[in-house]
């Protein structure tokens, strides 16, 4: 007797949303097939720690981004920064990375490449063609951020990608700050992009996930090998979350670009503010590089108050109503961060000995936004000597 299908369960199914297919094991019609498996790589399937259709497909939609043949997406941000380092270089070799890189990677370099034999140098922020000056013989590859982590310095990656071409040096660049909707690495030279797609790809501070893309397969290979040698998968019920995320991207990057422009110039004007750290203000240092190769400004700046005692900056942190207090940014809601001056004191090439406060503009009313922050500086001012 056999039982013939429910009518429905023959009927093509299609949504305009991407399956989610969660897997640990992947079964394999045929003894050969299983065998054999490991030549599935890097493309296919194996085994559920390499991805599923669903990583598949969000790797392929960030590779459109950044204009890249190879993507692979893994469990953060930082894991992504160290698949993009760990796999190409070994005991004796020379790393170059930024005095403003992103915290981890400063960590993993100094702390753990470091202990390996791996020799770590560290070249000022807003570097251009005299990174040649800090390259060695034994330079294998240079670390890139733009603009640097949280005190904002542009590098003239045009300058620095001249350098290491011609010496056959690896590159990889955090772009996280731009996205690709505003730089593209790849296209100017640089051999991985690195993506923390936590922040605005998946936009809704629910995530946590990272992307290198390369057009190089032999580069591609060794990341995907990283990632099951490693053991950083990304989930793909999180996946799908980022490839959600991506539908609203551009409409929220651009919005996120004005509002957070109209921020920035207004504090720029604000007498409790020293100074704004923010590449698309005409009055950076760093504005020419960026007007040259940067297409959007973003959502993310920082900013230096005039002097003041540590109660007035707790005073206006927790003045504020609309911003929340928190790491990590590029999500619908606003954030705002604390560094001490001691972290910017202890850096190799200090941009400054002050403290610096980061905010990250989501997609609130700009108004309301500027009131809160208007608020909180009257908080501050009134207990600053500095500003009356
Ligand atoms: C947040 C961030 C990372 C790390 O991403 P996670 O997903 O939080 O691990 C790396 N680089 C930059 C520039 C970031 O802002």
């Amino acid at each position: 007797m056999e039982k013939s299908v429910p009518a429905h369960l023959a009927q093509p199914f299609r949504s305009l949303s991407p399956g989610v297919f969660r897997a640990s094991t992947i079964v394999f019609d045929s003894y050969e097939d299983f065998v054999g498996r490991k030549s599935r790589q890097p493309d296919g399937y194996s085994y559920g720690l390499t991805g599923t259709p669903t990583n598949r497909e969000l790797e392929t939609r960030i590779a459109d981004l950044e204009g890249a043949r190879h993507c692979v997406v893994v469990s953060s941000g930082q894991a992504a920064l160290i698949a993009s380092v760990l796999p190409f270089v070994k005991a004796g070799d020379h790393v170059l990375i930024s005095d403003a890189s992103y915290g981890g990677l400063k960590a993993f370099a100094h702390d753990w490449l470091a202990r390996l034999g791996v020799q770590i140098g560290v070249y000022p922020a807003d570097i251009g063609s005299q990174i040649v000056e800090w390259v060695q013989p034994n330079t294998r590859m240079i670390c890139i951020e733009s603009p640097g982590t949280i005190s904002m310095e542009m590098p003239d990656v045009r300058a620095i990608v001249a350098v290491a071409r011609a010496r056959k040096i690896l590159t990889m660049m955090d772009n996280t700050w731009a996205s690709p909707l505003a730089f593209r690495p790849l296209e100017h030279g640089i051999d991985m992009s690195v993506e923390a797609a936590t922040k605005f790809f998946g936009g809704h501070s629910d995530l946590l996930m990272g992307a290198v893309s390369t057009n190089d397969f032999a580069l591609y290979e060794q990341l995907r090998e990283a990632q099951a040698t490693i053991g950083l998968a990304a989930s793909a019920d999180d996946c799908f979350l980022a490839l959600r995320g991506l539908e609203t991207f551009r409409l929220r990057f651009e919005q996120q670009s004005r509002d957070t422009l109209q921020v920035a110039h207004w504090l720029e004007r604000h007498p409790g503010v020293d100074r704004v750290l923010f590449a698309p203000l005409e009055s950076h240092p760093g504005h020419a590089i960026w007007k040259r190769d940067f297409s959007g400004s973003g959502c993310l700046f920082s900013f230096i108050l005039k002097p003041g005692p540590e109660d007035a900056i707790a005073a206006l942190f927790n003045s504020l109503k609309t911003f929340s207090i928190g790491a990590s940014w590029g999500g619908t809601r606003s954030l705002i961060a604390f560094y001490p001056a001691s972290i910017q004191r202890a850096r190799k090439f200090p941009p400054t000995d002050q403290a610096i406060i980061r905010v990250s503009i989501g997609l609130e009313d700009v108004e309301s936004l500027i009131a809160d922050l208007d608020h909180g500086l009257t908080q501050y001012a009134a207990q600053c000597e500095s500003i009356r």
